[in-house]
C-alpha cells in the first residue's frame, strides 16, 4: 500500500489492488455524501417566475413588423451549429438562408456566456470552426470568449448571414404544409414565413438553471447568472477588474467549469468572496499561451482540418502518428472513452482493460489532488478543494489561477457537500447547516438544463406530414436516421448530439454535421427530389445498429458523484449515441454519402 487516499495524495505510480480499493471506497463515500433524492429535479428553469435571471443584458429588444415571406432554408440557432451548416448551404448555392436566435447577435453559447474570465477550454485552433475561411488565426491557444464571439460573427459576415437573420426570435411551431413541400414557421414575433427546409441547431446547454435552493426568492440583494453577466453592477469587462465589486461581499454559488474560470476574478476585485462547493472541480494546469506568429505564418492550406481531425482521433482512442496538440486533453485520452466512447484497443481482455484504464485513473487523480496540497497553503481548505471521483466523471478544468485564488484572505471557500448543497436563503444572506453568509451579490454559477432543445422538451411544437405530431410519432424515443432526420417530418433537420456521436470537441461534431446535413440538402436539389426523408426501415436500422453496438457504462457512471453527466446519479440510457465513437461515426457517414444517399430522397410523383 503506497497512499492511502485519506492522506495528501502522493505523486505514486506504483499503485496496488489495495490502493484501488481504498480509492473505491473513498469514491463511493464521496458519491453519497452528495446524493438527493430529488436527483435532477432539485432544479429551477431561470424561467417563469425566474425568468429575469435569463433575459438579454447585452442588445436591446428591437420592434419590427412580422414576416410572412419564404426562404430556402431557415436555420433555427446562430451558434456554431447553425452558422456552420447556413455558411455550407450558401456555398452550396442556396440564396435565401435565415437564421433565427433567441440572442441578440450570432455566437449561441458565446452570446451569452461573457462573464470575465470565459476562455474555451478546448485548444482554440481546433476549436473555432472555418478560421481559414475566414482568415484567422486566434491570437491565444486557448482563446478568450470575445475572440471566439467576434468569429462567430465574422463567419456570419463572411457568408452573408445577416442579411436575413432575425434575432430575439423564437420559432414557436412547425407545422410542413402538404400541399406545397414547405414549412410553415411561427415565432413569438408573430411570424408566419415559409421554408422549404429547416434545420434546428438550437444547442444542448443553453437554457440556465438555478438551484431548488429554499427561500432563493426572498433574496433582496443583487443577483444574476454567470450566463447573463451584469457588468453594469460589477463594472469592468471579459478582462476582469470588476471595480464595482471593491464593496461587496459576493457569493458564487457552484465550482464547475463556469465557476472556476469566473471566481479568480471575483476573488481579486470583491472586498470578501465567499465560495459555496458542493463537489469539487478536477483542475489541472491550463498553460495558455499568446499564439507564436512565426508558428501561424508557417501554417499551410489544410492545416485546422488536420488538427482537428488530429484532436478528434486523439481524444476517440484513434491510433495517430503525432499529437498536434499536446495538452491536457490529448494526454488523458484513455480516461475520456470511460464517457465519450470511441475506439477499444482489442488486443487485452475486457478485464485487463478494465484495471489499466482504473490504475491510469488513479494515477491522474492523484495528480490532480496533489496539485491542490502545492498550491493551497490552508491545509482543511486545501483538502475541501480535492476531488475524489474518476477523471471523466465531471468535466475536467484547467486553470493556473483558480487553486490560487483560495491563498487570498479575502476568499472564504464554503464546503456544502453534507448538506446537499445550500440549506437556505433569505433577505440578505446564505446559510449552510447552521452558519450564516452575509452577502450583497450572489452569482449563480449553477449550469444549464441538459439537452433541452424545443423540439425535444415539446415547447417546438412539430408537425408533419398530416399534422403528425413529432413526440407523438416518435413514442418512447426518438426515432431518426443518425439524428439528423425522421421519417414523416420531410426537410426537416437537427443538429446536436442525439442518436450521433459526441466529443469534447463540440464545435468539431457540429462541423461535421452541418457539412454532412448540407451535402444532403445539395443532393436532394441537385437530384431534383420532391423532399429529403428518410425511410423508417432506414431509421429502424439505424435504432438497431445503435442498440447492437452500444457499450454499457452504467456502471462507471453510476459510481460517480451527481452531476450533469450522469443525471445527478441517474445514469443515462443506452443507445441515445453511437458507442464506436465520431471517428467512426464520420466514417460511416461517408461511406453512406457515397452509397446510400437514395435512402433519403424521396422522387418527384
Ligand atoms: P455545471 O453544471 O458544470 O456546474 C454547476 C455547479 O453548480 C456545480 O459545481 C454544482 O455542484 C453547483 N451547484 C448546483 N446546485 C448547487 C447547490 N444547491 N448548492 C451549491 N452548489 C450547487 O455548470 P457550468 O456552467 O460550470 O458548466 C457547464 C458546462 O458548460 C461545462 O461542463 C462545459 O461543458 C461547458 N463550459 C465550457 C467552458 C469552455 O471553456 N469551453 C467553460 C465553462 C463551461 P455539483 O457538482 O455538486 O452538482
Amino acid at each position: 500500500m503506497t497512499n492511502a487516499p485519506s492522506a495528501p495524495a502522493g505523486i505514486d505510480d506504483h499503485l496496488d489492488e489495495t490502493d484501488l480499493e481504498a480509492l473505491r471506497a473513498k469514491y463511493a463515500k464521496e458519491r453519497d455524501r452528495r446524493i438527493r433524492p430529488d436527483g435532477a429535479t432539485q432544479y429551477r428553469s431561470a424561467a417563469g417566475e425566474f425568468g429575469y435571471y435569463a433575459k438579454d443584458p447585452y442588445t436591446p429588444r428591437v420592434e419590427r413588423e412580422p414576416l410572412t415571406d419564404t426562404v430556402e432554408a431557415l436555420v433555427i440557432g446562430g451558434g456554431f451549429g447553425g452558422l456552420t451548416t447556413a455558411a455550407r448551404l450558401r456555398q452550396a448555392g442556396l440564396r435565401s438562408i435565415r437564421v433565427t436566435d433567441e440572442a441578440g447577435d450570432f455566437g449561441g453559447t458565446w452570446y451569452w456566456n461573457r462573464y470575465p474570465g470565459i476562455h474555451c477550454d478546448i485548444e482554440s485552433y481546433s476549436y473555432m470552426p472555418l478560421l481559414e475561411e475566414v482568415g484567422s488565426v486566434p491570437q491565444w491557444r486557448y482563446a478568450p470568449g470575445e475572440e471566439i464571439r467576434r468569429h462567430a460573427v465574422a463567419i456570419a459576415e463572411t457568408f452573408d448571414l445577416y442579411r436575413d437573420a432575425l434575432f430575439h426570435t423564437r420559432v414557436t411551431a412547425l407545422d410542413w404544409d402538404d400541399e406545397t413541400d414547405e414549412w410553415v414557421v411561427e415565432t413569438d414575433r408573430g411570424d408566419r414565413m415559409r421554408a422549404r427546409f429547416v434545420i434546428t441547431s438550437s444547442g444542448t446547454l443553453t437554457q440556465p438553471k438555478l438551484p431548488g435552493i429554499p427561500g432563493i426568492e426572498t433574496f433582496q440583494g443583487h443577483t444574476f447568472h454567470t450566463s447573463r453577466w451584469d457588468y453594469g453592477y460589477t463594472g469592468g469587462d471579459q478582462n476582469g477588474g470588476l471595480t464595482g465589486l471593491a464593496d461587496k461581499r459576493v457569493a458564487v454559488v457552484g465550482t464547475g467549469a463556469t465557476g472556476v474560470q469566473v471566481i479568480p476574478h471575483v476573488g481579486r476585485d470583491a472586498e470578501q468572496l465567499y465560495v459555496f462547493q458542493r463537489t469539487p472541480s478536477s483542475v489541472d494546469v491550463r498553460d495558455n499561451r499568446p499564439t507564436d506568429p512565426e508558428w501561424a505564418a508557417s501554417l499551410e492550406p489544410g492545416w485546422q482540418r488536420e488538427r482537428m481531425e488530429n484532436f478528434l482521433r486523439i481524444v476517440s482512442g484513434e491510433p495517430v502518428g503525432t499529437d498536434l496538440i499536446q495538452d491536457g486533453w490529448t494526454s488523458t485520452a484513455r480516461l475520456q472513452r470511460k464517457m465519450i466512447t470511441g475506439a477499444l484497443d482489442e488486443s487485452v481482455s475486457p478485464q485487463e482493460r478494465e484495471r489499466a484504464d482504473e490504475l491510469a485513473d488513479a494515477r491522474k487523480m492523484n495528480r490532480i489532488r496533489a496539485r491542490v496540497d502545492e498550491v493551497v497553503t490552508d491545509p482543511a481548505t486545501a483538502e475541501a478543494l480535492k476531488p475524489w471521483y474518476r477523471y471523466m466523471c465531471k468535466r475536467p478544468c484547467f486553470s493556473d489561477h483558480y487553486l490560487q485564488t483560495f491563498n487570498r484572505p479575502d476568499v472564504t471557500l464554503v464546503d456544502t457537500a453534507d448538506h446537499g448543497g445550500i440549506t437556505r436563503m433569505t433577505e440578505n444572506s446564505i446559510i449552510v447547516g447552521e452558519a450564516e453568509y452575509e452577502v450583497d451579490c450572489v452569482i449563480f454559477a449553477t449550469g444549464f438544463e441538459v439537452g433541452v432543445s424545443g423540439v425535444l422538451s415539446g415547447t417546438l411544437p412539430v408537425r408533419g406530414r398530416g399534422g403528425r405530431s413529432l413526440l407523438e410519432s416518435w413514442g418512447h424515443g426518438p426515432s431518426t436516421l443518425h439524428g439528423f432526420y425522421s421519417n414523416g417530418f420531410p426537410n426537416l433537420f437537427h443538429l446536436g448530439p442525439l442518436q450521433n456521436a459526441n466529443s469534447v470537441n463540440f464545435a468539431h461534431i457540429l462541423l461535421e454535421q452541418a457539412e454532412h446535413i448540407a451535402a444532403v440538402i445539395a443532393e436532394g436539389i441537385k437530384s431534383g427530389a420532391r423532399a429529403i426523408e428518410p425511410t423508417q426501415e432506414a431509421a429502424d436500422e439505424w435504432a438497431r445498429t445503435l442498440r447492437e453496438t452500444a457499450r454499457d457504462n452504467s456502471a462507471f457512471q453510476s459510481e460517480c458523484t451527481p452531476g450533469y453527466y450522469n443525471r445527478e446519479g441517474a445514469g443515462t440510457p443506452g443507445g441515445s449515441s453511437y458507442s464506436p465513437g465520431p471517428v467512426a461515426f464520420h466514417r460511416l457517414l461517408a461511406e453512406w454519402r457515397k452509397h446510400r444517399m437514395d435512402e433519403v430522397l424521396v422522387p418527384k410523383p
